[in-house]
């Protein structure tokens, strides 16, 4: 019977396999002209710039060579992708059949609030309260070293924190990658004092762009950071008290993709911000959108590296990053109680800005040694998230000479080794493993599931399944690949 169940898995898999390919050309050109416009044309008014309308920004002709810079990056990622076609469209299989039965509810918006807590954020929370609406707080520190209940409310009622600095000061924290670090360490301090946890989440006051070099994004994602830059500005900091009906005009205007995050900000000043809320959760409402707040699986939204500079500074030194630049004690688990309005769809639909993080994983091959042999993986194929390697499920069960078994797109994904069995449920990530006939155990880490594929943790894995891991490591792609 498990036979001809797996052979009929087999030819429907084929059957897909040329419906596969030929989505995956569509998805990587809505992914190419997506990722076009994901940054903003100028960081010069700090947070008020932001992406601007992204067919006025497609048609800016100083972009023209940022966008070849991006056609020939994506070639080669998409030829990884092909490469790992056959590996994946199992994966992608579910995640087709996913997609067909998802109703436009599964469009989510990520409102968040920057410079806070402040005086305004108590109306803030109410109007999110009233309208059962979850967001994101980018905070400072020195405001919650000032306002710890407001924090503490913030997280009470199931809103995330993200990391925004001690004291927003441009200078100081674009200067010197050593100062950047000491504030986001400070509020990670002030906030963990108030709510018992550092957030991962990190937000660069002003934007990264123009702001941030390669070398600031690749220490805070080194220390566990996650940097995330947003797709729609509100306009609420273009100057001050910028009115509620042109903050509106903004978002009407804004990009609306499948998953949005759009900046606002809660800090003294932005009444105006409190008094557009109401209609801006109604807007995203009448569109289909639902609400959430940002957590850590959520593939970081992030402006690329501006090839002009704006600060002059020196990169920090290899024995001052060795000293400082450890992988910090950030909780990555919070999972506040969940509103309603959250759809089961969400980990199997993604959004198509999930491509963009051109900082470091695109320029490294990876290779690993394992006791039964060698993986080599180019860039696409493994992700480091939070200090551990993760690569598709696929491949390492084959890699092990497993295999893995999917019924439908909302059951359990199975993965079968000689040594037992790891179950990952499809909605939460969970991992449950049994060996023989012992005892189910939950296991520590989770599985991610993006665009189909399922990725899990190399090291946790091979541990669970007693294989050593005998050297791994990350080999720079040839000069010449390297995008600018
Ligand atoms: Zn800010």
């Amino acid at each position: 019977m498990k036979v001809f169940a797996r052979r009929n898995r087999h030819a429907r898999r084929k059957r897909w396999s040329n419906i596969v390919s030929k989505m995956l050309v569509l998805v990587l050109t809505v992914v190419f002209l997506m990722g076009a416009g994901l940054h903003p044309i100028d960081g010069d008014k700090a947070e008020g710039s932001g992406i601007q309308s992204w067919t006025e920004h497609m048609g800016d002709a100083r972009d023209a060579e940022h966008l070849l810079d991006k056609r020939s990056h994506l070639s080669e990622r998409e030829s990884a992708r092909i490469h790992t076609r056959s590996i994946t469209d199992q994966f992608a299989n579910a995640a087709v059949a996913a997609k067909e039965s998802v109703p436009s509810s599964s469009k989510v918006v990520y409102l968040t609030f920057d410079d806070g807590p402040s005086k305004h954020t108590a109306d803030v929370l109410d109007i999110l309260k009233r309208e059962k609406v979850k967001a994101t707080f980018f905070v400072l520190g020195k405001q919650v070293k000032q306002n710890p209940e407001l924090l503490k409310r913030i997280d009470a009622e199931g809103h995330a924190i993200g990391n925004h600095s001690y004291n927003h000061a441009y200078k100081k924290l674009y200067s010197d990658f050593r100062n950047f670090w000491q504030q986001i360490r400070d509020t990670g301090q002030a906030i963990k004092e108030v709510v018992g946890y550092e957030p991962r989440l990190v937000r660069a006051p002003g934007g990264t762009y123009l702001n941030f070099d390669k070398q600031y994004f690749q220490l805070l994602s080194q220390a566990g950071y996650i940097v995330h830059d947003w797709h729609v500005d509100s306009g609420d900091s273009k100057r001050a008290n910028v009115p509620k009906s042109e903050i509106m005009k903004s978002i009407r205007a804004g990009a609306r993709l499948p998953h949005t995050v759009v900046l606002m900000h809660d800090s003294a000043g932005h009444g105006e911000t409190v008094k557009a809320l109401p209609d801006m959760i109604q807007f995203y409402r009448d569109k289909g959108y639902t609400f959430d707040i940002m957590t850590p699986d959520l593939e970081p939204v992030q402006f690329k590296v501006a090839t002009r500079k704006r600060w002059e500074r020196k990169p920090v030194s290899q024995a001052w990053i060795d000293q400082h630049v450890q992988a910090v004690d950030v909780r990555g688990e919070k999972q506040p109680e969940r509103q309603t309005e959250q759809r089961p769809e969400k980990r199997a639909e993604q959004q198509p800005q999930k491509h963009f993080d051109y900082q470091n994983e695109s320029t490294m091959r990876f290779k690993a040694t394992t006791e039964v042999g060698m993986l080599n993986l180019q860039p696409g194929q493994y992700k480091r998230i939070q200090q551990n390697t993760y690569i598709p499920a696929r491949i390492l069960t084959t890699h092990l000479d497993g295999e893995i078994i999917i019924s439908d797109h909302s059951s359990p994904i199975e993965l079968h080794f000689k040594q037992g069995t790891i179950t990952v449920n499809r909605m939460t990530g969970a991992v449950v493993w049994q060996a023989g006939t012992n005892e189910r155990e939950r296991l520590a880490w989770k599985g991610i599931e993006e665009d189909g594929v399922l990725w899990i943790p190399l090291r946790p894995v091979l541990d669970t399944i007693d294989i050593s891991l005998l050297k791994h490591e990350f080999i720079p792609l040839e000069l010449g690949k390297i995008d600018a």
